[in-house]
């Protein structure tokens, strides 16, 4: 695979990044006694206020100079498009270097989630996903994705009165290929405050496009998230098309080291699957996925496709979806369709950025954004 570029050598250096010794030394350079780093911590993770003005007990001449320089602006949003009533909300944001990124707030009755982007684009190249199209841009920082959640939290508890009680890579880039910073960012999200945000890691699921050896190290970190595995076809042949790192990692490697990852962790592992009209959803490809898992810790998701501008793919029919739906059942498989949320406002992560932020995009019906993992 080819080296990925590093995050951007300009990103400002966020509180997000530093450990609790370092953000103390931070403050101390800049002349203010240590404690202020906690107590700008207690802000950002705990009230969710980035805003200087709002840090009362910290000396108004020096709240200024010590909030900018320990939560510099590291997301400027460009638009944010809501639907479902206001229960979905999906911001473009643009970083510092111009790249544009997206995250999607997704408010249902029992919870609250966050879906976060982990690269500006992504390099893997599956041909059914806009992100993929595009490419990759560059590995986001750990603050660049712990603040997402932030944002998306702030939002939450102040426009909709809820509590930000889940989170998903499910957003732009392949998480596994920014393991580092992406498992920086996941402890910094369960890190009780004022350290972290004080989720809990059960509720974090990280989607992955399969990267085995990044799977296993994974397994071993002691952080229970869960897994979703794209698998989207039971087959080589097949699989190799729609998800080409497929060519590096088979299905049944792919599948070993999940079972494994459940096997350490005691998670479920969730399956995704695009239901792709006449691609991958004949009954014989239901049957073959359903030897493959049944028995297992697992749950397998299908997802409607929403085709890309200028795709040759479509979504499965209805009536092919259940029957899918039915033979995996039938093989005591537990199997949900996601409830696919955000089409009007384009849901996909990928789809946004891609079109910039143009007018379109508030017209065009593409979204990835769905979910209920735990279903
Ligand atoms: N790169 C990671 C996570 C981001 S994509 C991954 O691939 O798992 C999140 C999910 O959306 C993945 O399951 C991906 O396959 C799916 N997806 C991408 N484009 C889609 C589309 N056009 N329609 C439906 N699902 C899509
Ligand atoms: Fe990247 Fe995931 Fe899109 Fe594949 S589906 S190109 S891994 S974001």
């Amino acid at each position: 695979m080819k080296t990925l570029p590093v995050v951007s050598p300009l990103a400002p250096t966020h509180l997000a990044e530093l450990d609790p010794a370092a953000a103390r030394a931070a403050a101390a350079a800049l002349g203010e006694p240590a404690y202020r780093a906690g107590q700008v911590a207690r802000h950002y993770f705990g009230r969710l206020v980035r805003d200087p003005a709002e840090m009362t007990d910290l000396p108004a001449a020096s709240r200024e100079r010590i909030a900018r320089a320990l939560l510099p602006t590291l997301l400027q949003p460009v638009r944010v498009l809501s639907c479902d009533d206001g229960a979905t909300r999906k911001t473009l944001w643009r970083l510092h270097d111009g790249a544009l990124v997206e995250s999607v707030l997704m408010a249902y009755p029992d919870r609250v989630t966050a879906c976060v982007s982990s690269q500006a684009g992504c390099g893997m190249g599956c041909p059914f996903c806009a992100t993929g199209q595009a490419g990759l841009t560059r590995n986001l920082s750990t603050a660049e994705i712990v603040d997402q959640v932030v944002s998306l939290a702030a939002m939450a508890d102040r426009e909709l009165g809820r509590r930000l009680s889940h989170v998903v890579f499910m957003g732009m880039g392949e998480p596994l290929a920014n393991y580092q910073r992406v498992v920086a960012a996941v402890r910094r999200l369960v890190a009780p405050p004022p350290d972290g945000l004080g989720l809990s890691a059960r509720h974090i699921t990280i989607s992955t496009v399969g990267l085995v050896p990044a799977i296993r190290r994974l397994a071993t970190e002691r952080l229970p998230v869960t897994l979703a595995l794209s698998l989207h076809a039971p087959d080589d042949d097949l699989r190799d098309e729609l998800v080409p790192v497929n060519r590096r990692w088979r299905v049944s490697e792919v599948l070993a080291a999940a079972w494994d990852y459940t096997s350490r962790t005691g998670r479920r592992l969730s399956i995704e699957y695009a239901m792709i009209r006449d691609v991958n959803d004949q009954p014989w490809r239901a049957d073959l996925l359903a030897e493959l898992v049944a028995g297992r810790l697992v749950h397998v998701n299908l997802i409607p496709l929403n085709p890309t501008p200028g795709s040759r793919w479509d979504a499965s029919p209805k009536p092919v979806e259940r029957e899918f739906v039915r033979r995996l059942r039938a093989a005591g498989v537990a199997t949900t369709v996601r409830d696919t949320r955000g089409r009007e406002i384009d849901g996909a992560c990928g789809q946004l950025a891609a079109i910039g932020g143009s007018v379109e995009a508030e017209h065009a019906s593409v979204g990835q954004h769905t979910e209920r993992l735990d279903r």
